[in-house]
């Protein structure tokens, strides 16, 4: 029995499934999880004795690459001098600086412990501005699981959702409603029909969570326009896109500036962080200077602010991002290569460092569109592509990503991989 195997079964006699989250289960492509006892730079050290080629990176988070000596760095450093002091340390104005630099919309600035976090808190302080009830979500965008946000879609475009999971009450789930994402004409109509009572839209302004979907320019324009006109404010949730699409804010790229701004994964530099910002006559809705409260004892952590402080100087210059990027437009080119060669329907989609190969010959707009793929054969692929060295997102709904420590050597390897793994 393989080391993971032993490793999963312990795990199993007291975690729920085995795991701390429900997808590193491997429900969606069978099979045992793999145990990573270390990483470094691209690449995941197995406790099988395997070294895998990672395109996961914890999901997302790690840009610079895994074990980044600088950053490993300001953690020790920092760790060494007291991990928690529940009161102000300056490492969290510095960091809060180092987001600004990259979203200069966000005036102020709140840090938290997790995407979810941010989001949920994001929503209250939606809420509490406009005092309305209503957020509208994309079905597909996934912002964390806090229970305004764990509601799929109704049947119809304009249906309210049901709870997405047990536990969630039908009186919250009620003051959700789920659109199809890039639906611009379900946008507009949900607006002209209730936008006196809608307090904020949230998406992800390009998809990590339904693969890597963009946003139409119509969608876009529609979405911020109906918020203008209804006084709804417009949620960017770039916990996933912050810094994967662009070196910092995908709204940048997309023209749109959104009236509250998400973020988490990058900006704590593999360390758990979030953080939400906005105006600052919005932000002084948030307690201690208005109304709105949210708190957190570990907030603006000094060992996770070392993280992300230091991970920020790094990006700074561009270069990092470029490399990513580079990196992931070769590996992506590579790969429209060899589908072209056997002429199989696959769709690829590559936005910035991050990319998705879908299994459907058909185009992919939204989560019905992905939920239509051959989830069959995206299994035997990831399977293969495993046994083969390459670490992917163990789901046809995940994005892949990749790091400024990407060599052309591990793409190389993984188009290997990818030509034995694609039929
Ligand atoms: N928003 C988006 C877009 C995400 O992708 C995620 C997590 N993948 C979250 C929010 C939730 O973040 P966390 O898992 O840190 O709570």
């Amino acid at each position: 029995m393989k080391l993971s195997q032993k490793l999963f079964n312990d795990a199993q006699e007291i975690l729920v499934g085995g795991v701390n989250s429900p997808v590193r289960a491997f429900k969606s492509v069978g099979g045992t999880p793999v145990y990573i006892s270390s990483a470094q730079g691209p690449y995941l050290h197995t406790a099988d004795n395997d070294t895998l080629i990672d395109y996961v990176l914890s999901w997302g988070p790690m840009i610079l690459g895994h074990a980044d000596p600088d950053v490993i760095k300001a953690i020790q450093d920092t760790a060494a001098k007291g991990t928690s002091f529940g009161t102000p340390s300056e490492l969290e104005t510095e960091c809060a600086n180092q987001i600004r630099h990259f979203y200069p919309h966000m005036e102020k600035i709140r840090l938290v412990n997790s995407g979810t976090e941010a989001t949920m808190s994001a929503i209250r302080l939606a809420r509490g501005v406009t005092n309305k009830p209503i957020l509208v979500k994309f079905k597909g965008c996934y912002h964390g699981h806090s229970d305004s946000l764990l509601v799929a879609a109704g049947s119809g475009g304009l249906t309210f959702g049901s709870p997405d999971s047990a536990g969630v009450l039908e009186d919250t789930a009620k003051h959700t409603v789920v659109l199809n994402y890039n639906d611009t004409e379900a946008l507009k109509a949900l607006f002209q029909e209730k936008g006196d009572q809608i307090a904020g839209v949230i998406l992800e302004p390009v998809t990590g969570n339904m693969g890597v979907i963009k946003p139409t320019e119509s969608f876009l324009n529609a979405l911020r326009q109906s918020c203008d006109d209804h006084g709804a404010l417009l949620i960017f949730d770039e916990v996933m896109c912050g810094f994967r699409i662009t070196n910092g804010a995908t709204s940048d790229v997309l023209g749109i500036t959104p009236d509250i701004t998400v973020l988490g994964k990058v900006i704590g530099g593999g360390m758990p962080c979030g953080a939400y910002g906005a105006s600052a006559e919005i932000m002084a809705y948030l307690s201690p200077e208005g109304p709105v409260y949210q708190a957190g004892t570990l907030s603006g952590n000094p060992v996770v602010m070392a993280a992300g402080i230091a991970t920020l100087k790094k990006l700074r210059d561009g270069s990092m991002f470029k490399k990513a990027e580079n990196m992931t437009t070769t590996l992506c080119n590579g790969i429209q290569d060899i589908l072209n060669e056997k002429g199989l329907p696959y769709v690829l989609r590559q936005a910035g460092t991050m990319w998705c190969l879908y299994f459907s010959s058909d185009d992919i707009q939204n989560c019905d569109d992905v939920s239509s793929c051959n989830m069959e054969a995206f299994s035997k692929y990831f399977h293969s592509m495993l046994e083969n060295g390459v670490y992917l997102p163990p789901s046809q709904f995940e994005a892949c990503f990749l790091s400024a420590t990407h060599t052309e050597k591990d793409i190389e390897k993984s188009l290997k991989a990818c030509k034995i793994s694609t039929q």
